[in-house]
């Protein structure tokens, strides 16, 4: 029984990868148990985000400093308050109301994404004034540059498989062009794997999610430029109270950053265990199973499952349907049900959950060819 039942909501299998909708991440033991200490413990928060927060962030990802956030999403909302702000006080107090100041953020039309909100709308919470410039599939440099004037706070790029990938200014061209004009360059880096990249590349920001690709709590952090890392720090005072992150949320961030920078390969064992899932059901007539590696060509394997319909009497819409269904509620990779096909990806699944579901899988196979 999950923890969650106590108040109502069914217990979830979430075979389809992290997602904010399903909780985002499940966190380690070490992990949780570091929470639980700072929870139960007090600190002098002026100590701890500094200190402890931005120095440990700054060694993880090798930019001058850092913040912690409740999420990127709010990231992206101090980040465009701090570049807006600086360290002053009234702005900061004032704020999002940025009324006559330089508050204008330079974003490419394909990066207007809605994320599960919109990007555009996190940047008006800290006082921005987004300017989409060119189209949604063509945007091209000299775009950005005449959208430059002396209200003009900062660049802002999103790297994200949201984003439309084609046809856009590139990252290195972002940097050269903010830098030419004394900008600074905000990148949401929300789910990438990579802490050091983008600062390496000279970003001023990067902004990640820390229950994405980090496997920590609901959290996130911004790191860059020492300014800028200061002035975000700063917007607690103001627009980042209604969203601050709390002690526990920064030990169990930081926890997790710390857990993130050591890990190991564990590509074979997410194999072995997709590869397990598939041997409980090859015995079944019209299903077809393979592993397949992520489409973006990231180290990920899932398990794939092809239904016939023809030979098992469902489809894989209907497949996922009663999976979902169930309780526990199963979840599973359905971005291509319309072609048959069923993702399970391993990283998500708690100890012998692939076991649940490939039982529940064959039941429902089962079942269905009973009534055909
Ligand atoms: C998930 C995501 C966010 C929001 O992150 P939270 O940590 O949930 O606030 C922002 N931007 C991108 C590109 C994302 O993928």
């Amino acid at each position: 029984m999950s923890i969650f039942e106590k108040y109502g909501p069914r217990q979830v299998i979430n075979g389809c990868g992290k997602m904010t909708v399903l909780g985002a991440s499940a966190v380690a033991p070490e992990i949780a148990d570091a929470m639980a200490k700072a929870a139960m413990d007090y600190v002098e928060i002026a100590e701890l985000l500094p200190a402890a927060a931005g120095r440990f962030i700054a060694k993880i990802t090798g930019a001058e400093d850092g913040c912690p956030t409740c999420g990127a999403s709010a990231g992206i909302a101090i980040a465009t308050a701090a570049v807006i702000s600086g360290d002053n006080v009234d702005i900061i107090e004032n704020l999002p109301d940025s009324n006559g100041l330089k508050n204008e953020i330079i974003l490419q039309k394909g990066h207007a994404v809605n994320f599960g909100a919109k990007v555009t709308q996190m940047m008006k919470l800290g006082g921005g004034r987004p300017i989409e410039v060119g189209a949604a599939n063509l945007v091209i440099p000299e775009n950005i540059e005449n959208a430059i004037n002396e209200k003009t706070a900062a660049l802002f790029y999103i790297k994200s498989h949201h984003a439309v990938q084609k046809g856009m200014v590139s990252i290195e061209a972002m940097i050269t062009i903010a830098h030419e004009h004394d900008l600074p360059l905000i990148i949401d880096a929300a789910a990438e794997e990579d802490l050091h990249k983008y600062i390496a590349m000279g970003a001023d920001a990067v902004i990640y999610s820390g229950g994405k690709a980090i496997e920590g709590p609901t959290s996130g952090f911004i790191c860059g430029e020492k300014a800028l890392c200061q002035a975000c720090r700063l917007q607690y005072k103001g627009i980042g109270r209604p969203m601050k992150t709390g002690k526990e949320s920064i030990v169990g961030l930081l926890t997790a950053l710390g857990k993130y920078a050591v890990k190991t390969d564990n590509t074979d064992r997410q194999k072995n265990r997709m590869q397990q899932f598939l041997k409980e059901l090859k015995d079944i007539p019209g299903s077809t199973g393979s592993i397949a590696q992520d489409e973006a060509g990231r180290e990920i394997y899932r398990a794939k499952l092809v239904i016939d319909p023809v030979v098992t009497g469902i489809n894989a819409i209907n497949v996922a349907k009663k999976l979902e269904e169930g309780n526990p509620s199963i979840h599973t990779r359905n971005y291509y049900l319309g072609q048959g096909q069923i993702f399970v990806d391993p990283r998500s699944l708690l100890d012998g959950q692939e076991k649940i579901i490939a039982q529940k899988i064959k039941k429902i196979l089962q079942q269905a060819k009973g009534n055909n």
